[in-house]
């Protein structure tokens, strides 16, 4: 099986994990800070941190954006839960903005609708989740200067999105969003097995996410709000969690920082070579809007109407022939818990027609061509009308 992504691990990434399985170190360690340095010199932010997981790094951002019980978190429903669940761990309400059928990505003119009627009637949120799909940044000019005039927090779910541009800055560094997450799950662009990070220009948002990483407990005698009982001292400030990424995996992610630009340049080779081979067959080929790039963190095509089989036949016959195609996403609001919210089929029709057609070719650095070719020729095979007409005539 030709799988839909995997991870790119080289001698050297291991040989640097296993430096630190002979150092003095295996947790808060220098690796991590490292790794939330080199990454924040990457997007050209202030300041990372470092989390076991981009899940954990949205509920650290949202508490630190003051995220409280009963307040409203927005994102869009084309996305993986947690983009929804980290307000949910907060006790905040969720609600969704539909998308932008073309890219996948939040809608600016559903958004500027919401936000408008949410104000007439008092319900605005305190924190948007912008999901930059695929690795294609949103239009997040738009969306900042909206979540602007309206008082609305930015988080930026870029889990999809190391290494894409937005007006020629990388994502993360481009100044729209108040904190930017990203996951070093093994299928996303860099990984560390688990983890994730939050990159923000605020300092004071970098502190209270660095102390929710780890129980709510300072340290620095700066930070301490009485006078320390002596060096040993430590105080527990709010409740936090244990969310801290492990030296071991920060090893690994500097080694993978390293290799980012490689990673992303031979993603978008082999996206342009799948537009180049798919031409001409019933499907819309991803669209990347100018002024951005993408990650090609997915390839994800979507079934034309005049295709002569459904997307499930499409995906049960290309899995059947060994090509490990995925669905991104079901819509978060269709998920059982969403629904027991109140939320129900029908409400975001952009998201469920992006649904109901995608699918997502196997894209990932150590994908040969001639595995691309193989995935390429089941297409053909099964998606050109034409040659299946002329097949039928003989
Ligand atoms: C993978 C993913 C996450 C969660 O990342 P983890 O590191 O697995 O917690 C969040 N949002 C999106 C859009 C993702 O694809």
């Amino acid at each position: 099986m030709i799988p839909y992504g995997r991870q790119d691990v080289s001698e050297s990434d291991i040989a640097e994990v296993v430096e630190v399985l002979r150092s003095d170190f295996l947790t808060q360690g220098p690796a991590v800070p490292r790794f939330e340095a080199a990454v924040a010199a990457h997007c050209g932010a202030g300041h990372g941190v470092a989390f076991s997981n981009a899940t954990a790094a949205l509920h650290g951002a949202c508490h630190a954006l003051g995220l409280r019980p009963g307040e409203r978190l927005w994102t869009v429903p084309n996305s993986f839960v947690a983009s929804a669940n980290c307000a949910r761990y907060l006790g905040a309400e969720v609600d969704f903005v539909d998308i932008d059928l073309e890219t996948g990505c939040l809608s600016v003119a559903a958004l500027a609708e919401k936000l408008a009627a949410a104000a007439r009637d008092g319900s605005l949120p305190k924190v948007l989740v912008p999901v930059h799909f695929a690795g294609q940044p949103c239009d997040m000019a738009e969306i900042a200067a909206l979540a602007r005039s309206y008082g609305v927090r930015v988080l930026a779910d870029a889990a999809h999105a190391i290494g894409a541009t937005y007006e020629g800055l990388p994502v993360g560094g481009e100044g729209l969003s108040d904190v930017t997450v990203f996951s070093f799950h093994p299928v996303k662009i860099v990984t560390t097995g688990e983890g994730g990070m939050a990159v923000t220009n605020d300092p004071e948002l970098a502190a209270r996410m660095a102390r929710f990483r780890s129980h709510g407990i300072a340290r620095a005698p700066d930070e301490l709000e009485g006078p320390p009982d002596g060096p040993w001292s430590y105080e527990q400030q709010e409740l936090g969690y244990n969310y801290r990424l492990t030296d071991l995996q920060a090893a690994l992610g500097l080694a993978q920082m390293r290799r980012l630009e490689s990673f992303v340049e031979r993603r978008a080779a082999l996206a342009a070579r799948y537009d180049r081979l798919l031409a001409g067959l019933p499907l819309q080929r991803p669209l990347v809007r100018p002024g951005r790039t993408s990650s090609w963190h997915l390839y994800v095509v979507r079934l034309a109407e005049t295709a002569p089989l459904d997307r499930a036949a499409l995906f049960r016959a290309l899995r059947a022939r060994g090509v490990g195609v995925q669905v991104h996403y079901i819509p978060i609001h269709t998920q059982p818990y969403y629904r027991r919210l109140g939320f129900a089929w029908g409400d975001f029709p952009a998201a469920e027609a992006h649904y109901r057609t995608a699918l997502s070719l196997p894209l990932f650095p150590g994908l040969t061509e001639a595995q691309q070719d193989t995935v390429v020729g089941h297409l053909h095979d099964l998606l050109d009308v034409p040659r299946q007409r002329a097949a039928g005539a003989r």
